[in-house]
């Protein structure tokens, strides 16, 4: 074998999304981007809060070169990793400190180090994530030596669905993802779920004498609307990874942020942070940048504009409906998970795509004959888009 297949296979097979992406910009150069509704990926549109470009600008007129531009610890800058766990600690009433905060490149390294940290590389240990879930989870998953299992939700409202779940734990499970608010469905997962699905991996871990991780991967955390609110798992249940990420949050996906939170009463926490830490350095993450660390520090309390979203979520989800569309109302992350109006996904795309629509079908997103519509977009895109979705609508009809 002159190359690595599997990375070959990951490398030469164009996620779907992209392929929207490039669809988009072509199309946009011959008809006008004002007339192509690109609902396709998740790259926030509202910008940065002022707070991060002041903190940019403040850092950079008074810091040193060595502070802003060379290495940190492989964990991250103390100082920074303190005022993170201190605010952790104000908001969630948690007892985190330093010492179990990893500074990283955002949710994806965040879960990637989490997964490398926990699986034996031998195989063998199998990872739960709730359908519909983030496609990447997969190879980050394989990537660790795990197999991931997907647990089906419950039909129209997409709460995980207990009884399914808990088919689905054996003793091979070593760790299971929760993702919410949830890409692709915007769902946030209720305290009752949560409980309930707390109540189960306490019993199971009983029951097959070993822990079972709990990985929260929470990039949407602040991303809600109307008030509702994101259960943070460490107060549900001991064994609990966070996995963070400010490329939502403070919309800075291209500036790789983020952090993994070690729950101290996990069994062995320091030691599960320790494999974290050598788990960052076999893949090769240095350290996460440190100009990015620093402004963190400084804007732990800022906040995007989720009105926004919200005004967006609203115009679609109330128009959609009217329309014939059938939709779950999303409580969060900039998502609207829509039931194609035929049985398969990839053609009702296609229809769209007719009418200038872009959503992506989302069969490997684990829930077959959905499409994901991801509103961070301008408010003139979703008004534009609206008579081509009613047309949409119209043609099935006929
Ligand atoms: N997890 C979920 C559910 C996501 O939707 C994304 C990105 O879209 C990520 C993780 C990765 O985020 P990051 O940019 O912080 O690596």
């Amino acid at each position: 074998m002159k190359y690595n297949e599997k990375m070959y296979g990951l490398g030469s097979k164009r996620s779907i999304i992209r392929e929207i992406f490039e669809y988009s910009k072509a199309r946009a150069k011959e008809i006008g981007a004002e007339n192509v509704y690109d609902f396709s990926l998740g790259n926030p549109s509202v910008p940065a809060p002022n707070d991060v470009n002041d903190a940019i600008r403040e850092l950079l007129d008074t810091e040193s070169s060595v502070l802003l531009h060379g290495y940190t610890s492989a964990q991250g800058d103390l100082g920074v990793r303190t005022a993170i766990s201190n605010n952790i600690n104000e908001r969630f009433g948690a007892e985190i400190n330093p010492n179990l905060i990893y500074m990283t490149c955002g949710a994806a390294a965040s879960l990637s180090i989490c997964l490398k940290a926990v699986f034996d590389e031998k195989g063998g240990e199998e990872c739960i994530v709730f359908a519909p879930f983030f496609t990447e989870y997969r190879v980050f998953i394989e990537n660790a030596g795990g197999k991931i299992v997907v647990s089906k939700p419950q039909e129209k409202t997409f709460q995980v669905d207990i009884a399914d779940f808990e088919s689905k734990i054996s003793e091979n499970t070593k760790a299971v993802i929760v993702n919410s608010p949830n890409n692709p469905s915007g769902v946030v997962y209720s305290e009752e779920t949560i409980k309930a699905l707390c109540e189960v991996l306490n019993r199971k871990q009983k029951e097959y004498g070993k822990v079972i991780y709990l990985i929260a991967d929470e990039p949407y955390r602040e991303l809600v609307y109307s008030g509702v609110d994101v259960p943070y798992l460490m107060n549900y249940y001991d064994n609990t990874l966070v996995c963070y990420s400010y490329s939502k949050s403070l919309s800075l996906p291209g500036e790789r942020i983020g952090y993994i939170a070690v729950n101290p009463k996990m069994q062995d926490a320091e030691k599960i942070y320790l494999c974290v830490c050598g788990a960052g350095r076999s893949l090769g993450y240095v350290c996460a940048p440190s100009l990015f660390q620093q402004v963190i520090k400084r804007c732990l309390n800022a906040k995007v504009n989720i009105e926004a979203y919200k005004e967006n979520r609203d115009l679609l989800y109330d128009n959609l409906t009217e329309y014939g569309y059938e939709c779950v109302k999303p409580d969060g992350a900039f998502y609207l998970f829509v039931k194609a109006l035929e049985p398969d996904a990839y053609k009702f795309y296609e229809a769209a795509k007719k009418h200038e629509i872009l959503v992506v079908p989302c069969d490997d997103f684990g829930v077959n004959g959905y499409v994901r519509i991801a509103y961070c977009t301008s408010k003139e895109t979703v008004l534009g888009a609206l008579p081509a979705f009613k047309a949409l609508a119209e043609e099935y009809k006929k």
